[in-house]
């Protein structure tokens, strides 16, 4: 396996495998339906989707599961919010209705939710609102914006615990969820504050997770709460 390669594997355990969706090998591949998203990409000034994103779109498009295995800078980011934009304009009950946010980021560090959600505000889509929640942030703060409604959430696992055990948010209309860093988030020992998180969100949501390595940690996350996930992985790694 060469460096900088790409690969993609369908993680279903039984039965027939799926087909591999082809590659987006250009923005307009991916969003031509999407004029919004076009528009904020140009203005961006991007020339083309990095690898992950290429293989990404599709899947995540297409509505599967997705396990996005690259090295930090790959693109990561715009990878799953894109589709989760779309995702969350695409549910049968207006968002508006929904009276609690639709896309959950959870991600190890302050530093990167503040990072996640400037990519957000950049490719602002239908004025959905999002909000950043991690620990030593203004609680209270945190707790009144949720009740003035939240679209997108993206969030450290210790405080959104913290706020789900004390009911001050509702995660019950989330329907695409992302593991962001999943590997980090469980080196810094995250891994009790997500499985209550994941308690309470639905079973039919669609499932992002990515990671720069994979080991078996990860593997046991990935195969305990995703659904029949594909995997696209950037560059060599020990499989
Ligand atoms: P990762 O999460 O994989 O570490 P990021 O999503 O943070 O990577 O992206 C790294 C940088 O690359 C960001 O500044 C982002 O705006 C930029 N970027 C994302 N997609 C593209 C693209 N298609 N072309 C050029 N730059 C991009
Ligand atoms: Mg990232």
């Amino acid at each position: 396996k060469e460096n900088n390669s790409i690969f993609v594997d369908d993680l279903k355990e039984e039965g027939e495998k799926r087909p591999v969706p082809n590659p987006c090998r250009t923005f307009l591949d991916a969003f031509e339906r999407y004029p919004e998203i076009m528009e904020n990409i140009e203005r961006v000034g991007f020339v083309k989707p990095t690898p992950i994103q290429s293989q990404a779109w599709p899947v995540l498009l297409s509505g599967e599961d997705l396990i996005a295995i690259a090295q930090t800078g790959t693109g990561k980011t715009l990878a799953y919010l894109l589709p989760g934009f779309i995702h969350m304009d695409g549910q049968p009950v207006p968002r508006a209705e929904q009276g609690g946010p639709g896309m959950l980021v959870l991600t190890p560090t302050r530093e990167l939710a503040l990072q996640i959600e400037m990519e957000c505000k950049k490719y602002r889509y239908k004025s959905y609102k999002s909000l950043c929640i991690y620990g030593g942030g203004d609680r209270r703060g945190q707790i009144n914006f949720v009740k003035g409604g939240v679209d997108i959430v993206i969030a450290t696992p210790g405080r959104l615990n913290d706020l789900q055990m004390n009911d001050l948010i509702s995660l019950s209309s989330i329907t695409y969820l992302v593991l962001d860093e999943a590997d980090r988030m469980l080196d810094m020992g995250f891994e009790p504050q997500i499985k209550k998180i994941l308690l309470d969100i639905r079973p039919d949501r669609q499932n992002v997770m990515t990671s720069a390595t994979w080991p078996t940690g990860v593997r046991r996350l990935a195969s305990s709460y995703l659904k029949n996930p594909m995997m696209v992985y950037v560059g060599s790694l020990d499989l």
